[in-house]
């Protein structure tokens, strides 16, 4: 009984951020439409043309930013639960952000242990997590810096560290992250928190972030040791 309470309860997440997707990208493909039949008007100058066209990309691009904080890893349904090599999983996700990072100057670090540290997830949705906090931590050093990934056990629990030496946060700011469409950025969808602490707290999982302006932040990701 336990367990189908666990899995309704995971069901009903993964249709609440399918329900979300389709909602948030409806509106820019809304507004796409629109401007390509503005443009179909006779009597429109070059110049408006090109400024409904400049509109039209970055809406798409806003489309596309917004399926990527969701769905850059996780898979369609079902979710596949299973034992996560935490070890192979923080590799992995620092692989992939290398070339991002390498482009703003920044470098990935790693502290594994020797010891194999695992985990019951869906990786693919814990890959997403530690993805979009990655990438605020990259996107928070525009003049370059460190990204650092730490794994470790400590009692009961075991901790994934997440360290940037970025431009940091104040407090009021640290209490808005993973509510949704707080983005301090152009281009931000001020989602990708939001995913990451919602698949972290589906995994049992606890996520404590500090940080101090102009210095960098923090993220502590724990899981309690099975
Ligand atoms: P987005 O990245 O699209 O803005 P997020 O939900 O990923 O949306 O992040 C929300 C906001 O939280 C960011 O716009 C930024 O202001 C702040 N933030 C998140 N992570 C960091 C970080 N590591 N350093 C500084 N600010 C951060
Ligand atoms: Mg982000």
């Amino acid at each position: 009984l336990h367990d189908e309470i666990i899995k309704s309860e995971k069901m009903r997440v993964v249709s609440d951020i399918a329900a979300s997707v389709a909602h948030e990208v409806r509106n820019p493909l809304t507004s796409v439409r629109g401007f390509i039949q503005l443009m179909g008007k006779h009597d429109l100058t070059a110049e408006n043309r090109q400024y409904y066209k400049t509109i039209c990309l970055d809406e798409l691009d806003r489309a596309q930013q917004i399926i990527s904080d969701y769905l850059t890893f996780a898979k369609p349904e079902p979710e596949k639960i299973e034992k996560i090599h935490l070890n192979h999983e923080i590799e992995y996700v620092a692989n992939v952000l290398l070339s991002y990072a390498n482009y703003q100057n920044v470098q990935v670090l790693m502290q594994l242990p020797d010891e194999v540290i695992s985990v019951f997830g869906d990786k693919y949705k814990l890959r997403q997590a530690l993805i979009n906090i990655g990438k605020n931590g990259i996107e928070a050093m525009p003049d370059g810096g460190q990204l650092t990934f730490t794994l470790r056990r400590a009692n009961r629990s075991l901790i994934i560290s997440i360290t940037d030496t970025g431009v940091g946060m104040t407090a009021e700011q640290v209490n808005r992250l993973g509510t949704p469409y707080y983005s301090t950025k152009d281009k931000g969808t001020g989602l990708g928190t939001m995913v990451s602490f919602s698949i972290i707290r589906k995994m049992q999982g606890n996520i404590e972030v500090t940080s101090e302006k102009g210095k960098g932040t923090v993220h502590l990701i724990s899981f309690e040791a099975k």
